[in-house]
């Protein structure tokens, strides 16, 4: 606490990342980074450009990657907006476009950056709780609302919601932008971009960290109607006209462009997401259906945090939400196959099987 703080700055309370240790050799499945290194051409492309033209400023509007982006996803490049992280993206969306007199709306159980946002920009929220499965159900948002935003697949609980389902959110609520986070959408969710043709109210908001590997590049992405992209841009430009640098901007591109490699390391990925969820269930535990690179799991008759600090103490970490409704789960990144595997022995001893 400092008097020379502003009230705002009295009144926030900030997003607590998952923990980035100092220490090596820790088994880290804490915070769904991708276990596989990003792909040699993004590495290349980087150093290409590591050159003295780093003394010059990098293209304010990152047109090459817009331009990239927009004919991977078949989108003209005036709907595409490009930030320093999709956290980035989405604090511009909270204070472009989700700021309404009526409430904006999101799930109980979510991404816990949004209710963090909403301090920041004075945005009024009412959460609509996930059903008993732990599912979406979108007739539950029919109430009034400035805006709803939840992630597809969801998390912390990896579920998806199905493309025909969000069609019908974005019908009930014509006049609200709704805003579909699918940070985790490529590990076997489908991409509501197709939609944003036919919804001017459509918002789709990608990150490069998980997918592709590049959660130290910090590059997010929106797909939407041209005029929510140039909302977007009006708080950028408020804000950092240049959000990409000349490394981030070359990496994203050559991501992109690698789309043997990005098909590659999201199989692998969901090859192991499928082994670690059998051998949880083998091991008693209950394993929400996931689409995203972590599994959502909870052990009849064990205490979710005893396990986590009993993974610690073996150089494990895994998330653990103290929260509401959530406070018997634990969220597990899916790690390499060697990871996952001594993940399983690390529980499997401490439930003495
Ligand atoms: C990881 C994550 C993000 C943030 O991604 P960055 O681009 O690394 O900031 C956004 N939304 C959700 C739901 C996430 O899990």
């Amino acid at each position: 606490m400092s008097q020379y703080w502003s009230k705002l700055v009295h009144g926030l309370t900030p997003y607590v990342p998952g923990e980035q240790p100092k220490l090596q050799k820790l088994i880290k499945l804490n915070t769904n980074e991708n276990p596989y290194p990003p792909s040699p051409k993004v590495l290349e492309a980087i150093a290409d450009v590591t050159s003295a033209d780093l003394r010059l400023y990098p293209d304010p509007g990152s047109d090459r990657l817009r331009d990239v982006i927009a004919a991977y996803y078949d989108v003209t490049p005036q709907q595409v907006f490009v930030g320093n992280s999709s956290d980035e993206v989405l604090a511009h969306t909270f204070q472009a476009l989700l700021k309404h007199d009526q409430p904006l709306l999101f799930p109980d159980i979510t991404y816990s950056f949004y209710p963090v946002y909403c301090g920041l920009y004075g945005i009024d929220y009412q959460t609509v709780a996930l059903d008993a499965q732990f599912q979406i159900n979108v007739d539950d948002y029919q109430q009034a609302n400035g805006a709803i935003i939840f992630p597809n697949p969801n998390a912390p609980t990896g579920c998806v919601l199905a493309l025909e389902q969000i069609e019908q959110l974005l019908q009930q609520h014509p006049a609200s932008v709704v805003v579909v986070d699918e940070a985790y959408v490529d590990f076997g969710a489908k991409t509501a971009i197709s939609l944003v043709h036919r919804y001017p109210n459509l918002l789709v908001v990608q990150t490069l960290s998980k997918s592709r590997s590049l959660a130290g590049l910090r590059v997010g992405l929106a797909v939407g109607h041209a005029d929510l992209i140039e909302g977007l841009n009006r708080v950028k430009n408020s804000f950092n006209s240049y959000p990409l640098d000349r490394l981030a901007s070359a990496g994203a591109i050559a991501a992109f462009e690698d789309q043997t490699y990005f098909e590659h390391t999201c199989k692998a990925v969901i090859d192991t997401r499928n082994t670690l969820t059998h051998g949880l269930q083998a091991l008693g535990f209950e394993v929400l259906p996931s689409s995203a690179n972590f599994v959502f799991t909870r052990h009849p008759a064990y205490d979710a945090a005893t396990l986590a600090q009993g993974l610690r103490e073996q150089q494990i970490i895994v998330r653990h939400f103290r929260l509401p409704r959530i406070e018997q789960f634990l969220r597990i990144s899916v790690g390499t196959d060697a990871e996952c595997a001594a993940l399983l022995d690390g529980l499997a001893q401490l439930l003495g099987t």
